[in-house]
């Protein structure tokens, strides 16, 4: 039984998912070619395979970092209420941070991580998402570099996840309703 079955549509493809990287990794090398030590934060679990992908076309000196935060509880829609399940392992005072995220919906997880590493006293705090739903924002946010804007569907794949499944397909595809509805 194959998890493709799952997927009613592919929304970004492998191909295009690669051209993302290559073209994001290309516009983060020439802005931040003036910056000491930048460093990469991805919010697990979402961002594991776009960071990967991302981070390999990023031609500079930089630190990776990981942060576990989560809004969602196996369900799809935000709860709003964002937890720091695993906080990062260097301080971020004087810093240049580049968070790295799967997705922006509410705008509530990275609002409040922003504002966190902030308050942290970071030098910059900029965003880089694969995907954007800009129909989904409750509160206005709008990262930096953006791969692809998307449509208020849920998706899965490259990442993202419905009750932990479907990070490991290689696109980006819209779930079979049929799925969460049962
Ligand atoms: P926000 O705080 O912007 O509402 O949500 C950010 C997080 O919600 C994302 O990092 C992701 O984990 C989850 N999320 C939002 N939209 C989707 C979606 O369409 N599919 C999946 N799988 N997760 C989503
Ligand atoms: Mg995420
Ligand atoms: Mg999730």
């Amino acid at each position: 039984m194959s998890i493709l079955n799952d997927i009613e549509r592919v929304l970004v493809s492998e191909t295009e998912i690669e051209a993302i990287c290559q073209r994001l990794g290309k516009q983060i090398t020439e802005d931040y070619a003036d910056k000491e030590r930048p460093i990469l934060l991805g919010l697990l679990k979402g961002c594991v395979p776009f960071m990967a992908d991302l981070s390999k076309h990023i031609q500079l000196p930089i630190e990776v970092e990981y942060m576990d935060v989560s809004s969602y509880h196996g369900n799809i829609t935000s709860s709003g209420d964002v937890k720091i399940r695993k906080d990062m392992n260097t301080s971020v005072m004087g810093r240049d941070i580049l968070i790295a995220e799967d997705i922006v919906d509410t705008g509530k997880t990275l609002d409040t991580i922003v504002k966190l590493l902030t308050h942290r006293g970071a030098r910059s705090v900029e965003v880089v998402t694969l995907l954007d739903k800009p129909a989904g924002r409750v509160i206005p946010f709008t990262p930096k570099y953006v791969g692809t804007v998307i449509p208020k569907e849920f998706v899965v794949g490259y990442g993202l996840d419905y009750n932990e499944l479907y990070r490991n397909i290689p696109f980006v595809g819209v779930l079979k309703p049929e799925i969460y509805k049962k």
